[in-house]
C-alpha cells in the first residue's frame, strides 16, 4: 500500500469532512447544500480561499471569523480531523478496494447523523431513508453479483434485512413503552445500522453504541449535568458503533468465530 495513496485519501477525507460540516449545518434547517456559498453565519461575509482550507484555516484563525471575530464551533475542526482519520483507517484496513470506498461512505453518513443528533437531537429522514436504499442496493450487489465484495463476506441481503427488521421492531417497542426516552428517528437509525453491518457485525455495532451511550448517560447524571428527565441523544452514540465495527470487521468476526 503506497504512502502517496494513504496521504491522498487522508487529505480527501479531510476535504470531505469540510463538506460534511456544511451538511451538519444546513440539513437540519432544510437549507440547500450548494447555495449560498460558504459564509460566516454571524456577519454573512463570504469566505475566501484562505478561510476555507480544512483544518488549517481553523487553526490559523484560532477558531474565529477573520472578518467579525465570531467564534467558529470546534466541531468544524473535529469533523474534518476525524473524517480524515477515518479515511486513513479505512484505507489501511481495506486498501484500494470497493470495501474501502463503501466503508468511507458509511463513515461520512454516520458522522453527519452523529453530529446532527448531538446538536439538534434529530435524526433526519432525509438522511436515513436514502441511506437505507443505498444499503439495500449494496447488499443485493454483494449477495448476487459474483465476485463483488462490498461488505464483510458474512453479510447477505437476507441477513441484513433480518438484522434491520429485528432491531427496528425491538426499538419500536421501546418507543411505545418509553416515548420520552427514544424516538422514531432512533428506530430508523438502528434499522440502517442493521442493513449496513449485517449479522454478526451488527451485534458489535449495537453493543458499542449502547455501552458508550450508557457510560455517558451515567456520567452526565452523576455529575448532575443532566437530570433524569433530560433527553439524551442516543443517535450520537449508536452512530459510532457501525463506524468502529466496519473498520475493525475482520478482527471482530475472527474473534467471534473463535468461540465456535
Ligand atoms: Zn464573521
Amino acid at each position: 500500500m503506497s504512502i502517496q495513496l494513504t496521504i491522498l485519501f487522508t487529505l480527501a477525507g479531510i476535504a470531505i469532512g469540510s463538506f460534511l460540516n456544511v451538511c451538519i449545518d444546513r440539513l437540519p434547517l432544510g437549507k440547500s447544500l450548494v447555495s449560498p456559498p460558504s459564509h460566516c453565519d454571524a456577519c454573512q461575509h463570504r469566505l475566501g480561499l484562505l478561510d476555507n482550507i480544512p483544518i488549517f484555516s481553523y487553526l490559523f484563525l484560532r477558531g474565529r471569523c477573520r472578518y467579525c471575530g465570531a467564534h467558529i464551533p470546534i466541531r468544524v475542526f473535529l469533523v474534518e480531523f476525524i473524517t480524515g482519520g477515518l479515511f486513513l483507517l479505512a484505507f489501511w484496513r481495506y486498501g484500494l478496494t470497493a470495501q474501502f470506498g463503501i466503508t468511507a461512505l458509511w463513515c461520512c453518513v454516520f458522522m453527519v447523523i452523529i453530529f446532527i443528533d448531538k446538536e439538534h437531537k434529530l435524526i433526519l429522514n432525509v438522511i436515513t431513508y436514502p441511506a437505507m436504499v443505498i444499503a439495500v442496493v449494496f447488499l443485493a450487489i454483494h449477495t448476487y453479483v459474483p465476485g463483488a465484495v462490498l461488505m464483510p463476506p458474512e453479510a447477505t441481503l437476507i441477513n441484513g434485512l433480518i438484522s434491520a427488521a429485528a432491531l427496528f421492531i425491538f426499538f419500536f417497542l421501546i418507543v411505545l413503552i418509553r416515548p420520552d426516552a427514544m424516538g422514531m428517528g432512533d428506530t430508523k437509525l438502528v434499522a440502517l445500522i442493521g442493513l449496513v453491518s449485517g449479522f454478526p457485525l451488527v451485534v458489535f455495532s449495537m453493543i458499542i453504541g449502547i455501552v458508550l451511550g450508557g457510560i455517558v448517560a451515567v456520567v452526565l447524571l452523576a455529575t448532575r449535568k443532566k437530570g433524569r428527565k433530560d433527553v439524551i441523544a442516543y443517535g450520537t452514540f449508536l452512530g459510532i458503533g457501525p463506524i468502529v465495527a466496519l473498520i475493525f470487521a475482520p478482527e471482530i468476526i475472527n474473534w467471534y468465530l473463535s468461540y465456535f
